[in-house]
């Protein structure tokens, strides 16, 4: 179905932003991964699917490096035809407490490199009158909870900030949408159950049972694998479409 197009996913190299470079890469995308950590495990892994793979380690904090990897998929790859924005970090705690440079990191990061990346990728989409965008946001794009006020924030804004992109570009081939997961088990979510455990003087299987009771209704996390089709579904024909939605997989969490 993706044949000769190129993904870009921001974050690629772990957790839910690989489980969407693979499922895209199923349907024959050719991808850019991003990210920090081992590249050649990630790498190796959507090689395997037969298709074209490039890395830039970008930082996704610093827009001269998000330029710059822009024009490396632009000139290795002709053109970003699939833009994911994924690239994300989390920190916990308090407004009062809340670290200054944690919430910079985390503004710059969660948001506005999905600005620096679609200005970017946009030129290139209109011209070809089609293009994907695709905005990892989450459930706290849609609903709150305490001590994640950078995270929250950054999301919220995630969601307008496709809303107005996807108005920006309704009569033309190119979509934009949002993704809101609940939780779903990757470093990010585990470093939260690690600290649960600790606090509590719980066990790894308990400190996770009780995450997912305070807030999900299913009791189940997510998978990258879930995230991954409902991804490749914003690529496909049928979503022509759909525009400037947000469509959570949260086990019910936004439901309550
Ligand atoms: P993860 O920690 O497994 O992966 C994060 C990825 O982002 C990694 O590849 C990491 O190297 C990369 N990254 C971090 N900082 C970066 C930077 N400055 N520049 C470039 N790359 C950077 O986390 P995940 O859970 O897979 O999260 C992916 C996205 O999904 C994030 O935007 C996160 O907010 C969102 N999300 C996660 C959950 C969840 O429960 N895990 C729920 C909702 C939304």
């Amino acid at each position: 179905m993706l044949k000769g197009k190129t993904a870009l996913v921001t974050g690629s190299t772990s957790g839910i932003g690989l489980g969407i470079a693979k499922a895209l890469a199923r349907q024959g995308a050719n991808i850019v991964l991003n990210g920090f950590g081992d590249v050649n495990g990630p790498r190796a892994e959507v090689e395997a699917l037969g298709v074209k793979v490039g890395y830039h380690g970008a930082d996704m904090s610093k827009p001269a490096e998000i330029e710059a990897m822009m024009k490396y998929a632009a000139q290795t790859f002709g053109r970003t035809d699939i833009l994911v924005n994924n690239a994300g970090i989390q920190h916990v705690a308090p407004v009062e407490d809340f670290p200054p440079e944690k919430w910079d990191a985390i503004l710059a990061i969660n948001l506005t490199s999905a600005f620096h990346t679609s200005r970017l990728a946009l030129p290139a989409m209109k011209a070809a009158n089609w293009g994907r965008i695709i905005n990892v946001a989450s459930v706290h794009g849609l609903v709150a909870s305490a001590q994640k006020s950078a995270y929250v924030a950054a999301k919220h804004g995630l969601v307008g900030f496709t809303k107005v992109t996807a108005l920006e570009t309704a009569t033309t081939g190119i979509t934009c949408n949002a993704i809101c997961p609940g939780w779903v088990l990757t470093p990010l979510v585990q470093k939260q159950v690690d600290a649960k455990a600790a606090a509590q003087g719980i066990g790894n299987e308990e400190a996770k049972k009780q995450l997912l009771a305070e807030k999900e209704p299913s009791l189940q996390f997510t998978t990258p694998e879930e995230l991954g089709a409902l991804a490749v579904f914003f690529c496909s024909e049928a979503a022509n479409n759909v525009r400037g939605v947000a469509w959570n997989m949260d086990g019910g969490w936004a439901a309550q």
